[in-house]
């Protein structure tokens, strides 16, 4: 038995909706600019481009109704709702046709992000990890088994603050479909039981301050809510 120095970290997870297990989660990819009249809002043209993905840590997940701390160096902390699809059978090179067979389940996360961190990289051609992968910025609702998920290519997605909704659209408008997308991201990486792909967010996207309560939705799929806490 391999003995370590010190103990190897917790395996990260999500909750699944009916029952005590868990869905280990292994990597979390996310896509950049997915809906039009966000990468507009974004001051990009929402033209066909290839998507582009970044990732990140699985240790960023969040629970469900948990307080966020409000994260280190950022003035323009924001927060975009999203689906998430759930990889159950890994694979490479696989067929848009053939996606529906690798995927376990789905739910509704929030990609939280420090906007200000975020675009001084992307203006500085640097990586954007430090505006989209700090601690604690995932939390994910509940996994729902793809038996009982409706729909992954119509349903309306939206966020509110303060009970205020800000985002509101329909995962149809997505510009890469969950199928063409996660087979274009196979043919870069190799995918694996547990990895998560959180599919984009549409316009709307804003600033969020400490004591704000944060509620999202893919309707008919999962509910998110989370609270933002004082500044660390
Ligand atoms: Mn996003």
């Amino acid at each position: 038995m391999t003995s370590y120095v010190f103990a190897p970290p917790q395996q990260s997870s999500v909750a699944i909706r009916g029952t005590q297990e868990r869905f280990p989660v292994r990597r979390i990819f996310c896509v950049g600019r997915n809906y039009e009249a966000h990468a507009r809002e974004m001051g990009k043209d929402p033209e066909r481009d290839p998507p582009f993905f970044f990732t990140k840590p699985a240790d960023a997940v969040v629970e469900n109704g948990a307080m966020v701390p409000y994260p280190p160096e950022t003035e323009n902390f924001h927060c975009e709702i999203e689906l998430v699809v759930a990889i159950g059978k890994g694979g490479k090179n696989i067929a848009e046709a053939d996606v529906p067979n690798h995927i376990w389940g789905a739910t509704v996360g929030i990609d939280l992000t420090r906007r200000d961190l975020q675009l001084a990289a992307r203006d500085k051609g640097r990586p954007w990890d430090w505006g989209k992968a700090f601690d604690h910025s995932a939390p994910l609702a509940p996994m729902v088994p793809m038996a009982e998920v409706q729909s992954l290519t119509k349903a309306r997605i939206w966020l509110a603050v303060n009970g205020e909704v800000k985002q509101d659209a329909d995962i149809a408008d997505l510009i890469w479909s969950v199928n063409e997308h996660i087979s274009i991201l196979s043919k870069s990486m190799t995918l694996a039981p547990g990895d998560l792909v959180m599919t984009g967010t549409p316009a709307g996207v804003g600033a969020i301050v400490p004591g704000d309560r944060v509620t999202g939705a893919v309707d008919g799929l999962a509910d998110i809510a989370i609270t933002v806490g004082e500044r660390t």
